[in-house]
């Protein structure tokens, strides 16, 4: 075995037998290989396991079992908005003519995939108050590199080149100040005031003729509404620089707060986080951009374009030369979009609504549990998520927040987002979402609220927790510092990796 632990199996390599195989697969004509230029063969056959069919099955089965997912618990992962995928969605994306839609079909016979994501773009636009949509980018993280482009060409078509600086507040999620850099701006951290808001204050100092933009995350990743929004974006727009709006948060506020309206300049959608797609395993996301009629003009092309007799079709290479370019081949991850789409679709405007006060009823609910034991950093009624911080346990009984997230694990739950955002000590960042049941959310509640008092009366307990994982703590990071991507088997004189 590669690794020990009671659960864990053998790689499939480790359980392949020569010879052994499925046996059912119609073997090619005598002259397939002939078919094959000489020069693209193989010198030798890979060495590729050799199993039969039902050990082929039991293996991926007992290994997709390790796995834990929304289809198999709750997953309270703040700022991740983990919710429930309904089915509906895989059914709708698997349809045959979108799934088996070639990326360079011609527009003629693309009108239906067209046509849905012309669609999409105005209910994107419609929920967030922006004017145009591109649904090019593959994540949030692309849509902001997208977005801060776009606020780049904007400043430089006006011949503002002196704008440097973007202005992002110290609890924002890494991506922002990553993608100002990477689009060559200086990043220019601004504190939090005390009540978990941006000081607006410090954001007025910093502002300037050097801004940019100024990056926001509404509500915030401490969970909280901005409050000081107005002021925010008054001052940002008075001192000639443009509002970007981090949307991951968008579960939050559907129906209650549209971004555009409010006056951000642009903003991405995390499709894959709010409109449902599995997510967390790294598989494909969506990070759709709005955006407000002066940065229009750059949007990424191709973009859908909607001719006069209702056909639709491709924007043409140079066709809007104004325009950033591409940022994702083909028209990005259509498939997530679909299901964006279906989800959209099926819920309509009052269902999106629903959502949004739901999930801000399951996180204040839970919050309302859990301040009679945990700290509650931020009293304020919270938006779909909120902080808990285990700050003054861990000073009476050494107890980290780590320990607490592993001992979770030992009760049957993914723990929470932990240690960020960065600004409160020893933070648990909790998101229930909308879709789980007041059962559900009261067992979380009690579990973590058990751990709470097992620290305190049995503390090694939960610090040599998790005790009944498949594996026990990791060595997080040596793991990330020198990582063990890949199994070498025992070929001749060599010996399986050490490791
Ligand atoms: C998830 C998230 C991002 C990044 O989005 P990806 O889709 O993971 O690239 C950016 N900002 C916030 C606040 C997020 O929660």
């Amino acid at each position: 075995m590669s690794v020990v632990g009671e659960r864990l199996q053998p790689t499939i390599f480790e359980l392949s037998r020569p010879g052994r195989g499925g046996g059912k697969i119609p073997h090619p004509p005598a002259n397939a290989l002939d078919r094959i230029p000489a020069a693209a063969r193989r010198a030798e056959a890979p060495a590729l396991p050799e199993l039969s069919e039902p050990e082929v099955v039991r293996h991926y089965v007992n290994l997709s079992a390790l796995n834990y997912s929304v289809d198999s618990g709750f997953y309270p992962l703040g700022s991740c908005t983990m919710k429930f995928n309904p089915k509906l969605n895989e059914w709708a994306a698997r349809l045959p003519g979108f799934a088996g839609l070639h990326p360079m079909a011609p527009d003629e016979t693309a009108q239906g995939t067209l046509a849905m994501l012309h669609e999409l773009e105005a209910i994107l636009a419609e929920v967030s108050g922006m004017d145009a949509v591109t649904l090019q980018p593959a994540a949030g993280a692309h849509g902001e590199l997208t977005g801060i482009l776009m606020i780049r060409a904007y400043h430089r078509s006006r011949g503002d080149v002196e704008r440097t600086e973007v202005l992002v507040p110290d609890s924002s999620h890494g991506t922002n100040p990553a993608t100002a850099s990477m689009a060559g701006f200086k990043t220019i951290t601004i504190p939090s005031a005390p009540d978990g808001g941006v000081d607006l204050a410090a954001f007025t100092a910093a502002l300037g003729p050097k801004t940019a933009a100024i990056m926001i995350t509404n509500p915030s990743t401490v969970g909280l509404f901005e409050a000081r929004i107005g002021e925010l974006l008054e001052a940002t727009h008075a001192a000639g620089a443009l509002a970007y709006m981090d949307g991951a948060n968008l579960n939050a506020i559907l129906g209650r707060f549209r971004p555009g309206a409010a006056g951000f300049d642009v903003m991405h959608f995390n499709t894959h986080k709010t409109f449902s797609t599995p997510h967390g395993g790294g598989g494909p996301g969506s990070g759709p951009v709005g955006v407000r009629p002066n940065l229009v003009p750059f949007l990424p092309s191709p973009r859908v374009v909607r001719e006069d007799d209702g056909s639709f079709r491709l924007e043409r290479e140079g066709e809007r030369p104004s325009s950033i370019g591409r940022v994702r081949s083909f028209f990005g991850s259509t498939g997530v979009l679909v299901r964006a789409y279906a989800y959209l679709r099926a819920h309509g405007a009052a269902g999106l609504c629903e959502v949004s006060d739901d999930a801000v009823l399951a996180a204040n609910y839970l919050k309302a549990r859990l301040a009679p034991v945990y700290e509650v950093p931020f009293e304020r009624a919270c938006m779909h998520e909120f902080v808990a911080s285990a700050a003054d346990l861990k000073r009476r009984t050494g107890v980290r927040t780590l320990d607490i997230a592993k001992r979770l694990i030992d009760k049957g739950y993914h723990p929470p987002t932990i240690y960020f955002p960065h600004t409160v000590e020893e933070g648990m960042l909790i998101e229930p979402t909308e879709t789980e049941s007041i059962e559900t959310l009261d067992a979380f509640a009690d579990a973590l609220i058990e751990i709470f008092h097992e620290a305190e009366t049995d503390p090694e307990l939960v610090t040599a927790a998790p005790h009944v994982a498949p594996v026990r703590r990791l060595d997080e990071a040596t793991a990330a510092r020198q990582p063990n991507l890949r199994w070498r088997g025992m070929t001749g004189a060599q010996t399986p990796c050490p490791d």
